[in-house]
C-alpha cells in the first residue's frame, strides 16, 4: 500500500510569517502508525510565546480585526471554510501522518466537523448582540458583547485540526486575536490552518501558532500577563494546572477535560443500533476520544448476549495502515500512550476483570497499535472503571434497574457525556434528567454539531463550547448605564 508524500510546514507563525524559535531549538514529531521520524518541527520556547502575543496584541489593540465590518469578518471566515474545504486531501493526509487515524476517518468526520465550525461561527460576527435591560428611574441601560482581546488556545492530539477549529472560529468570530499551541504530536495541521487563514484574508497577527512543549511554551502562555483568556482542551490534569498558574493574572480559563463516560443498554433497547453504536463509541479513533463510552452498563437479561455480539463486532475491526481504506482501526498515537493502555488492561486484570478480547499490542510496521479490548465483570468501583484510559478498552458492567444503575453511573470524577438505549419514552427523559453529565444522546451516540454547545459537569470542564455560548465563551459582557436627565 503507497502511502502520500508527506509535506507540511514545521516552523512557528507568528504576524503571518513562519519562524524558526528564537533559538533555533527543534524537535522530533514521530510517525505513530511507523515509529519513524516524520518531521523535525520548531520547539517554541518563552520567548516565542512572547513574541506571538505581542504580535496578538498588537492587531487587537489597534482594532485591525474587532473593529473590521462585521460582514467583512463573516467573509473572511467563510474564506477560511471554502480553503480548507480546497485542501481536505492534503490537510486530512497530514493528520493521518500526524495521529495514525485512519485516512477514511479523517476524510469523514474531521475535515467536515472543521468546516462546519467554521461556517457556523462565520454565522455570529454580525448578530453578537446585547440587551436593552430595564431599570429604575430615568436611564438607558444596555449590554454590550466585547471581545476579551487575546486569546491563548492549547489542544491535544486526538482531532487536532477540529480542536484546533472548535476554539479558534468561535474565538475570532467574536473579534478576538489567538496565540494557538497545537500538541506536540501533532503540530502540523494547525500550521496549514494558520497559513490557509491569512491566504483567505486574515489580517497577519490575528492567529499565530507556536509548536512546542506544554511546560515551556504552553506554560509561558498561561503567565503572560498580554494574555486575557486560556481556552485548553486536554487532560484533567493539565487543566488543574492551567487553571491554578492562570489564577495569579486572574486570566479566564475554559476547559474541556476527559470523561468516563457511562453507556447505557436497557434491557428493551434496539440491539442492532445500540451495538454499532457501543462499538463505535469506544473504538472509534482507537478509543482515544474524550466522549468515549468507556463503562457499557447493560441491563442482566441482555448481558450475556450483548457480550457476545460485541465480541463478534469487535473482532470484524481491522487494524492497518491508517492510508489503506480497508483500514478501521489505526494506530495509537505514542509509545508511551501504548504502554499506558496496556498496563491500564493488566490492572483491570489484576483487580478481577475478565479480559473477554484483546488486550495486546499488534506488530505492524513499527506502529504503536493496540488490539481492540473488552474486560468483563467490571465493577464500577475498580480503577480501569474510574480512570480515563483514553485508548480502545472497554470496561462492561452488568446492572439492574435504574435503582442501582443510576448511582454507579453518576460514581465518576467525571461528567462529560453518556449514552442511553431504550423503547420507554418515560425512563429514557428521566434518566437524561438524573445524569450528571453535559451531554446525553437517547438513542443515539458520539452527535456533534457545531451549533449545539458542548462541555462537562465535575472534572470534565468548565464552559461550553460550540453553539451561542461556544461565541459568548470568548467576549466580555460591558453594561452601559445612561442617564437620560
Ligand atoms: P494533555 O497532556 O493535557 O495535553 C493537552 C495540551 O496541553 C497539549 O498541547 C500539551 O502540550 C499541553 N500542555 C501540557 N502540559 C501543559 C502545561 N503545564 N501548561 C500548558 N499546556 C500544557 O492531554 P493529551 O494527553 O494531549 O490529550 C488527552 C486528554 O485530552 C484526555 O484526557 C482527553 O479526555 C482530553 N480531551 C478532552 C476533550 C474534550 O473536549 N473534553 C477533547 C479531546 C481530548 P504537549 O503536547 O507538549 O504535551
Ligand atoms: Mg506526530
Amino acid at each position: 500500500m503507497d502511502s502520500p508524500e508527506f509535506s507540511a510546514p514545521t516552523k512557528l507563525f507568528i504576524d503571518g510569517q513562519f519562524v524558526d524559535a528564537a533559538d533555533g531549538a527543534t524537535f522530533d514529531n514521530i510517525n505513530p502508525a511507523t515509529g519513524r521520524l516524520l518531521a523535525r518541527v520548531a520547539r517554541g520556547g518563552t520567548e516565542d510565546a512572547s513574541r506571538a502575543v505581542v504580535a496578538a496584541r498588537k492587531v487587537s489593540d489597534a482594532g485591525k480585526w474587532a473593529g473590521m465590518n462585521p460582514h467583512q469578518r463573516e467573509q473572511i471566515l467563510h474564506g477560511i471554510a471554502d480553503k480548507i474545504e480546497a485542501n481536505a486531501q492534503r490537510l486530512a493526509e497530514v493528520e493521518v501522518y500526524d495521529t495514525g487515524k485512519p485516512l477514511s476517518d479523517a476524510l469523514a468526520v474531521d475535515l467536515p466537523l472543521t468546516v462546519q465550525c467554521f461556517r457556523y461561527f462565520a454565522g455570529w460576527p454580525s448578530k453578537l448582540k446585547g440587551d436593552t435591560l430595564p431599570s429604575r428611574g430615568a436611564f438607558l441601560t444596555y449590554t454590550r458583547r466585547e471581545p476579551l482581546g487575546v486569546i491563548a488556545q492549547i489542544v491535544p492530539w486526538n482531532f487536532p485540526l477540529f480542536m484546533a477549529a472548535i476554539k479558534v472560529a468561535p474565538a475570532l468570530a467574536a473579534g478576538n486575536t489567538v496565540v494557538l499551541k497545537p500538541a506536540e504530536q501533532t503540530p502540523h495541521t494547525a500550521l496549514m490552518l494558520a497559513e490557509l487563514a491569512v491566504e483567505a484574508g486574515l489580517p497577519p497577527g490575528v492567529l499565530n501558532v507556536v509548536t512546542g512543549f506544554g511546560e515551556d511554551v504552553g506554560d509561558a502562555l498561561v503567565r503572560h500577563p498580554n494574555v486575557d483568556k486560556v481556552a485548553f482542551t486536554g487532560s484533567t490534569a493539565v487543566g488543574q494546572q492551567i487553571t491554578r498558574t492562570a489564577a495569579d493574572t486572574l486570566k479566564k480559563v475554559s476547559l474541556e477535560l476527559g470523561g468516563k463516560s457511562p453507556h447505557i443498554l436497557f434491557e428493551d433497547a434496539n440491539l442492532k443500533h445500540a451495538l454499532k453504536a457501543v462499538v463505535s463509541g469506544i473504538f472509534y479513533n482507537q478509543g482515544e476520544v474524550c466522549l468515549a463510552g468507556s463503562r457499557l452498563f447493560v441491563q442482566r437479561p441482555i448481558h450475556d448476549q450483548v457480550l457476545e455480539l460485541l465480541d463478534q463486532a469487535a473482532a470484524a475491526i481491522k487494524l492497518g495502515n491508517p492510508f489503506d481504506p480497508e483500514t478501521t482501526m489505526g494506530a495509537l498515537i505514542s509509545r508511551e500512550h501504548l504502554q499506558r493502555v496496556s498496563d491500564y488492561v493488566e490492572l483491570g486484570v489484576s483487580e478481577g476483570a475478565n479480559l473477554r478480547r484483546g488486550g495486546s499490542r499488534v506488530d505492524l510496521n513499527g506502529g504503536y497499535f493496540f488490539q481492540p479490548t473488552i474486560l468483563d465483570g467490571v465493577n464500577n468501583s475498580m480503577r480501569v472503571a474510574q480512570e480515563e484510559i483514553f485508548g480502545p478498552v472497554l470496561s462492561v458492567i452488568p446492572f439492574d434497574d435504574e435503582t442501582d444503575l443510576l448511582p454507579m453511573a453518576n460514581d465518576s470524577p467525571y461528567g462529560l457525556a453518556a449514552g442511553l438505549w431504550t423503547r420507554d419514552i418515560g425512563r429514557a427523559h428521566s434518566v437524561a434528567s438524573a445524569l450528571k453529565v453535559g451531554t446525553v444522546w437517547i438513542n443515539a451516540y458520539n452527535l456533534l454539531d457545531a451549533a449545539i454547545p458542548f462541555g462537562g459537569y465535575k472534572m470534565s470542564g468548565l464552559g461550553r463550547e460550540m453553539g451561542q455560548e461556544g461565541v459568548e465563551l470568548y467576549t466580555e459582557l460591558k453594561t452601559v448605564w445612561t442617564s437620560l436627565h
